[in-house]
C-alpha cells in the first residue's frame, strides 16, 4: 500500500481526543476540500508491504490505531489493514471522508465519517446512503467554516436524527471561524453534539506533519 507517513502522537479528535494513538496516513484522496491541511498526503508516500506497517505500528505500543488520510478508503486494500489491525487487537479508528461506500470497512472498526459542509466544496459528492451504515459507537463529524456550514449542519442533524445514530462532532476548519461562536450558536440551540478542537493544533505549530 502507499502510505504517506506512520507516526505516534495523541489522537486530537473524537471522542478519543487526548488518549495516545498510532496513526497510518495512507496516501490518496478523491475531494479537494477547501481548508485541506493535508495537501501532502495526495501524492506523496512510499509502497509499503501490510507486514511492514504493523510491525511499525506495533513499535508505538499504543492500544489505538487511527487509519487516516488523504481517504483511506480510495485504497482498495486499507479493507486488508483494518482487519489485520483488528486481529492484533487494536482499536481501530478509521477517518473518512464521506464520500465512498463505508460498507467496506470491517465492523469491529469504528467509523469518524466526515460529512463535508457546504464551504468545504465537496458536499455535493456526499455518499448520503452511508449514514444508513452507521453503528452506535462510530462518530459523524462536521467541519465549519461560516454561519452558513452552521446552519446546513443543524438541518442535517434534525433530518436525519443523527444523534440517535452515531455519535455527532461539530468543529471549526483552523482560523476559518472562531470556535467561541460556533459554540455560542450550540448552546443557544441546545443542539445535540459533541464540540471538538483539533488538539494536535494548539499543542503543535497548525502545519506540523506528523503528529
Ligand atoms: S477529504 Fe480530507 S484529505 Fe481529502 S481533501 Fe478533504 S480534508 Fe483533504
Amino acid at each position: 500500500m502507499k502510505i504517506n507517513e506512520i507516526f505516534k502522537s495523541i489522537q486530537g479528535e473524537t471522542s478519543y481526543a487526548g488518549l495516545p494513538c498510532a496513526f497510518i496516513r495512507v496516501t490518496g484522496c478523491n475531494l479537494r476540500c477547501s481548508y485541506c491541511d493535508t495537501t501532502y498526503a495526495y501524492d506523496e508516500g512510499n509502497e509499503m508491504s501490510l507486514s511492514t506497517i504493523l510491525e511499525c505500528i506495533a513499535r508505538f505500543k499504543t492500544k489505538i490505531v487511527c487509519v487516516t488520510g488523504g481517504e483511506p478508503l480510495s485504497n482498495n486494500d486499507t479493507p486488508f489493514l483494518l482487519e489485520a489491525l483488528l486481529n492484533k487487537n487494536y482499536t481501530v479508528l478509521v477517518e473518512t471522508n464521506g464520500s465512498y461506500d463505508i460498507r467496506t470497512i470491517p465492523q469491529k472498526a469504528i467509523k469518524i465519517m466526515d460529512i463535508k459542509c457546504p464551504d468545504s466544496n465537496m458536499s455535493h459528492l456526499m455518499n448520503w446512503q452511508n449514514i444508513d451504515y452507521l453503528a452506535k459507537l462510530d462518530e459523524v463529524k462536521f467541519v465549519l467554516s461560516s454561519r452558513n456550514d452552521y446552519d446546513w449542519t443543524k438541518a442535517v442533524i434534525q433530518k436525519y436524527n443523527l444523534p440517535k445514530i452515531a455519535r455527532v462532532l461539530v468543529g471549526t476548519a483552523f482560523g476559518k471561524i472562531s470556535p467561541k461562536t460556533v459554540v455560542q450558536w450550540i448552546l443557544e440551540d441546545n443542539l445535540d453534539v459533541r464540540f471538538q478542537l483539533q488538539l494536535h493544533k494548539y499543542i503543535w505549530e497548525p502545519q506540523t506533519r506528523g503528529v
